[in-house]
């Protein structure tokens, strides 16, 4: 299909106008019609096996411009554009970003769906088609409120299928629908899917805020990502939610291996099912209730599920680690319960060990531990960073990998470049461009040849102007939907990712505290910095609701004080999403990644990051040990406690023991002269003055006498490292050197890598 008459001819044919004539809205209804014919034209990649991603979220972002590159006529449709006076980004704005996510996780999925077409690998996402998102975020008086996000409008990246399910609930049978969204590859000519699927009848949004009936079945099940589970209802839902999803899931599996002709009991040949996190877990006992069903002996079922699955861990956060009562699972899905018990039953036998069991705790009060079930009926179990893994090995998971050593492996995370350089940051990928030629970006190792021009004044000094438009880009973008003022010469110090006391943004906000107070005490800072936060909170977390209005609260005091305006700002995105993150992450210097060592599994957003050229602030926690290790000690910031030191501290190891079972002893942290003076601030006059008095004084409650990811720890040095990240970025030069070794050394970070090793040592699809 020639693009140059497609396009036109669209515009005609829905409109009766010229290109020229369309309004944005027009302009991205035809290039959406047109991106849906060329990627529905393409077949699936060949293979005798084929992968199934199963994730209940999938971050994926507006999808034109990505497919537009993955088409091959991104460039084409641009030049167009341009002759009729148009702009490919105005156009963007008009399209809404599908809400099917929630964090790194979600995008993570996100990215490895691209890879996987990108490489031409035979696989397709599995999940629920979300009519809410997890919410929109809104600022009301300093603090966050939560709205609906709707997002799918009557034309959109949905492909109806046609394609149908009955999923049999306790309640009754429910139909679940089938809709894709096409995933064209990069460098192929084939595409994948994402394969989403929902109720027939969705409810509508709830009127005021995201609460609704809990209890309003089948209607509710795809109406938002994680509905609040702080109550039982919420918590039903999700299990409702998670055996929909697996429940279609399976039977798609079995469908599609029935019309490639193979029999059931080859399923593992032709099949591997990726479990990513624990969400979709029930899609083991689901397949072995399937199979059985359908003639074949408990045995071979049990074997057949444990050679197709493999298990992703995303976290250590033992909270995070989902276990349910086998009484929800017996209500929403009572024909699972034998199925669960018989493979408790051979769990408990293999292996006397209660650590290792699937059911715990007593009759009547049983859970069901689901990464137990992953890892007992999974070929492989892998960890998401080096760090992450060798934590799962030696402590978290231990009893496991004592049976089982030979399942467990590292994938370390990785981004598609693709959206992460090539779409976001068109001025830096095309300087890569003259710097390296354009191999990289099929071949994302071949950043490294950047290296060269390390000491190349010329292409520093084009890095830095790069940046700087990044940076002003990204304060008109403030200014006109945030109406906030950013001073694109200042330092652009920011943390964006979800807002969760492991990743410690109150650690940041004790920073711009102990600047304030510094600035107040008379002493000028060395240049101008602007402090940049971008979360959302989950609805019922209460502590990460406070931190968020610690921070728009320091926001206003800062603002309204002529003293410190001129060197300090801070700001928060509002409804941080993978839009803003487009626009945020090319624009920054200096990358927040400050969790508490141990607690992050990988991150990913480090990398989008160090690809665009900033440079990293964080504790050797994930990924960053990776990137630390590639850029070396002059190109990173690290500081604070060591991991086996936090586990240790957790542990209760060393000389005093709290009465929380820690040897952290929060107390004693904040008797530190430079800490309390810190903390105390949360409740100073001036503060209350503008805040939430209660919500502040818990939060400094919680962080003096609890502080469960030890911000109290780490702050000092913390604060010391940040000071010479923001004195070493006045030696322009240097700091450009810095950024160029981070982007050269971005490419192992390339999702791609990390696909190409899922399918080398897990998948093995070709
Ligand atoms: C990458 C990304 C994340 C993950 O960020 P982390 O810093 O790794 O937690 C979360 N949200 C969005 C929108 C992202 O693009």
């Amino acid at each position: 299909m020639d693009v140059k008459t497609r396009l036109p001819e669209l515009a005609q044919a829905r409109y009766g106008l010229e290109l020229s004539q369309c309004s944005d809205s027009q302009l991205y209804h035809c290039l959406l019609q047109l991106t849906q014919e060329l990627a529905s034209a393409r077949p699936a990649p060949s293979g005798d096996r084929k992968l199934y991603y199963f994730s209940a979220e999938f971050l994926i972002g507006k999808l034109l411009s990505n497919n537009l590159l993955a088409l091959g006529i991104y460039d084409e449709v641009n030049a167009i554009l341009t002759e009729c006076g148009r702009a490919l980004s105005a156009i963007e704005d008009v399209e809404p970003e599908p809400s099917l996510g929630n964090g790194g996780l979600g995008r993570l999925a996100a990215c490895f769906l691209d890879s996987i077409a990108a490489l031409g690998l035979n696989g397709d996402g599995v999940g629920l088609n979300y009519h809410y998102g997890l919410f929109e975020q809104k600022f009301q008086h300093n603090k966050q409120t939560e709205r609906p996000n709707p997002w799918i409008e009557d034309e959109s990246w949905l492909i109806p299928t046609g394609v149908e399910f009955e999923v049999p609930f306790g309640f009754g049978p429910v139909k679940a629908k089938l809709f894709d969204i096409a995933v064209p590859g990069a460098h192929t000519a084939t595409a994948g899917r994402l394969h989403l699927f929902d109720v027939e009848a969705p409810a509508p949004a709830p009127q005021e805020g995201i609460d609704f009936n809990k209890s309003d079945l089948p209607a509710r099940l795809t109406s938002f990502l994680y509905p609040d589970d702080s109550n039982e209802a919420g918590r039903l839902l999700r299990v409702y939610q998670q055996y929909f999803m697996v429940s279609a899931g399976a039977q798609l599996v079995l469908k599609e291996l029935e019309e490639r002709g193979c029999a059931l009991n080859t399923l593992s040949d032709h099949v591997v099912i990726q479990i990513n996190d624990t969400h979709p877990s029930m899609v083991i006992p689901e397949l072995v209730r399937l199979l059985t069903g359908r003639g074949l002996s408990m045995d071979e079922a049990v074997e057949q599920v444990s050679k197709t699955c493999a298990y992703t861990n995303h976290t250590i956060l033992a909270e995070a680690l989902e276990k349910w009562p086998l009484s929800f699972i017996e209500k929403a899905a009572p024909q699972l319960t034998p199925i669960l018990r018989e493979l408790d039953r051979r769990a408990k036998a293999a292996h006397t060990d209660p650590k290792v069991a699937v059911i715990q705790g007593e009759e009547g009060k049983e859970i069901v531990h689901m990464a137990h079930l992953d890892i007992h009926y999974s070929r492989s179990v892998n960890g998401v960073a080096a760090l992450h893994t060798e934590i799962l090995k030696n402590s978290e998971l231990k009893p496991f990998y004592d049976i089982y050593p030979a399942k467990f492996n590292n994938k370390t995370n990785g981004v598609t470049l693709r959206r992460w350089l090539e779409v976001c940051n068109p001025q830096l990928a095309s300087l890569l461009d003259e710097c390296v030629g354009r191999g990289w970006r099929r071949d994302p190792d071949q950043l490294n040849k950047l290296m060269e021009f390390a000491g190349d004044s010329a292409v520093l000094d084009r890095m830095l102007a790069i940046k700087a438009e990044k940076k002003r880009e990204l304060a008109d973008v403030f200014a006109r939907e945030q109406g906030i003022t950013l001073d694109p010469e200042s330092v652009f110090d920011i943390q964006v990712k979800r807002l969760h006391e492991y990743k410690r943004q109150q650690m940041n906000a004790l920073y711009v505290i102990h600047k304030y107070l510094e600035i107040k005490g008379g002493k000028t800072p060395q240049r101008p910095v602007t402090v940049l936060f971008g979360a959302k909170a989950a609805p019922a977390y209460v502590m990460a609701k406070h931190i968020i209005h610690l921070i728009l609260c320091l926001r206003k005091l800062i603002e309204s004080d002529p003293q410190a305006r001129p060197w300090l700002h801070v700001a928060m995105v509002e409804n941080y999403n993978v839009t803003w993150a487009e626009r945020v992450i090319p624009a920054c210097d200096i990358s927040e990644q400050i969790s508490l060592a141990s607690k992050e599994a990988s991150g990913t957003g480090n990398m989008k990051f160090m690809a665009n050229g900033a440079v990293t602030l964080g504790t050797l926690d994930g990924a960053n040990v990776e990137i630390a290790e590639l850029v070396g000690p002059d190109n990173i910031y690290t500081f604070g406690a060591k991991s086996d030191e936090v586990i240790r501290m957790y542990a209760g190891e060393g000389e005093k023991k709290g009465a929380d079972g820690r040897s952290y002893l929060p107390l004693d942290h904040y008797h530190r002269p430079a800490v309390e003076r810190l903390v105390d601030f949360l409740v100073s006059p001036e503060l209350l003055g503008v805040g939430d008095p209660a919500a502040l004084a818990t939060l400094w409650r919680d962080m003096k006498n609890k502080d469960w990811f030890m911000a109290m720890l780490d702050v000092e040095d913390y604060i010391a490292a940040r000071d010479r990240a923001i004195a070493d970025y006045g030696d322009r030069t240097a700091w450009a050197k810095k950024m160029l070794v981070n982007t050269a050394k971005s490419g192992y970070f390339s999702s791609d890598r990390t696909i190409a090793q899922y399918d080398r040592d897990i998948w093995q699809l070709k």
